[in-house]
Parts: structure tokens; sequence; C-alpha cells
């Protein structure tokens, strides 16, 4: 393995989402525990974007909760990244903004965005089981609108959500056919007010898991997302399972580990970690 790669997350919109996807905290169907805000006043973004650098992260993803690109949601974005990159942070920023499309994908390209993140998080055929209220045409479409706007694409999903064997094969099929320059891998995280109760999966299929996308993707970045916490007893695991990413500090709802833990970690690992997304 040559490369660690970081990325950080900063949540900019939080809950209030109408969709039903039953393995978010962020849906309004849903009463989770969780903070709920609007548009986070920008100038918090950009110290948000200089304290992932320092803990040695190159990635820095902007999401916001909802269906998708609207045009609130694309202004914001455009002054926020005119904002960053003023600031010459040196950073690769990612937008994380639900379905979109190609021409609003290509006006947030223009305005300094490096990459889009927008998941499939599973099969075709079992997103019907966890959202009704919205398609998995739509994210695949994205996912190609993404490319076509020459951004880079990181997708992926989430496992563990109650799905069979075949469904985790159609999804990586799926990922095979998109070739994601980054696949993100999520574990469910049980909440007590979702309707998913329960992580169906064991900490050896979540190795087995990692290894199959490595494999079956060779050419992508593996990155351990959500749940690495829960499934991993420490980085060593993630990264001989054949991750090269992670995300370092917390994620959307979710609290992750302490950053200088995991960077103390990876050194003594004898890893080396990115400087930049290009190596
Ligand atoms: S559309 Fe996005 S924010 Fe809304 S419920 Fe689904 S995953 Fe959550």
């Amino acid at each position: 393995m040559n490369k660690i790669y970081l990325c950080a997350i900063s949540n900019i919109l939080s809950g209030s989402c109408k969709e039903d996807c039953s393995f978010c905290t962020q849906s309004s169907k849903y009463k989770t525990d969780i903070q709920r805000y609007n548009f986070k006043d920008i100038k918090t973004v950009v110290e948000e974007a200089k304290l992932a650098r320092k803990s040695k992260a190159i990635g820095f993803c902007l999401v916001t909760s909802g269906l998708g690109l609207d045009e609130k949601r694309k202004s914001y974005m455009i002054e926020a990244l005119y904002e960053l990159n003023f600031h010459d942070i040196g950073l690769n920023y990612i937008g994380c903004n639900g379905i979109a499309k190609y021409e609003d994908l290509c006006k947030l390209k223009d305005a300094g965005l490096g990459s889009y993140n927008h998941n499939l998080e599973t099969s075709q055929n079992y997103y019907k089981t966890i959202c009704t209220t919205h398609d998995w045409k739509s994210r695949f479409d994205t996912c190609l609108a993404v490319k076509k706007a020459g951004l880079k694409l990181c997708s992926g999903g989430i496992f563990g959500m109650g799905e069979s064997r075949d469904d985790r094969d159609d999804f990586i099929a799926s990922l095979r056919e998109l070739e994601p320059d980054s696949v993100a891998i999520n574990f469910f995280v049980p909440n007590l007010a979702l309707p998913l109760k329960k992580n169906t999966i064991s900490k050896t299929e979540a190795k087995e898991i990692v290894l199959n996308i490595k494999e079956s993707l060779p050419n992508s970045r593996i990155m351990v997302a959500g749940g690495r916490e829960q499934m991993f007893e420490n980085l060593g695991e993630v990264f001989e399972s054949g991750a090269n990413s992670i995300v370092i500090g917390d994620y959307l709802t979710t609290k992750g580990e302490k950053k200088d833990k995991d960077i103390n970690a990876i050194e003594a690992l004898g890893l080396k970690i990115a400087k930049s997304c290009d190596g």
C-alpha cells in the first residue's frame, strides 16, 4: 500500500429531509436525536476546512441533507466554494448534495468543486425496500452526470441494512459500471428511532466486503467511512482489508474517532498520509 488518504466531512445543512430512507437519521419521518440546523455560516465552514487540513485531510466534503441540489443549495455551494478557494487551504472540495443535474454540476465545477459524492447505497432491487420516496435510477443517473461534468466521482453505500449476498453482488456490479474514483463504504449504525433496527453483518463479513470491493475495483480509492469504529477493532484491520482511505473526525450525525488517535495509529503502522489528492 502506498499512501492513506484522509477526508473530512462538514454537515452544512442537517436534518429535516422529507425523504424516507430508512437508514438515515436526517429524515424528518423519524424522531432521531440529532442536531438540526439550516445552512451553516460560511465563515464557520472555512474554519472547519482549515482545521481539517491541519489534521492532514486532503478532501473536505460539504454535505446537505435533502433530496437534491436545488437552487438554494446550489447558490450556497457556489458561494462557499468561492470563499474556500479564496483562502487557498489546499483541499479538494467534494459536494454531497443529493440528486443533481449535469448543468448544475458543471456550475459547481466552475466554482472550484473537485469531486461529487453520491452513493448508490445498495442494489437497485433492494433500494425499494429501504426508500419509497425516490428511486435508485435517479441516483445512478446522478453518478453518470458527475462523470460527464468532469468531476471526480465518489460513490458507494451502506452495508448491513438487511440486504442479501445477491444484493451486495448486484450493488458492487453497479459500482463497477460506474468505476468511481473513490468508493465510500459505510456500515449501518443502528439508531432505535429508525425503522432499521440492527446491523445485519458480522465483523468478518465487513472485512470480506472491503476486500471484495478492492478486488472488484482495483483502480478506485477505497474509503471506509461510517461504521468503521463499530466494525473494525483498529485501523490495521481496515487497511489490511484493502482500504486506503478513511474519514477523519466526526461523521454526519455520529461521532468518529479522535483525529490525533487515527493519525498516530496510521504513522505507527508505518504508513504515509497523502499530502494531496493526486498522491
Ligand atoms: S435523501 Fe439523503 S438526507 Fe434525505 S433521508 Fe435519504 S439519505 Fe437522508
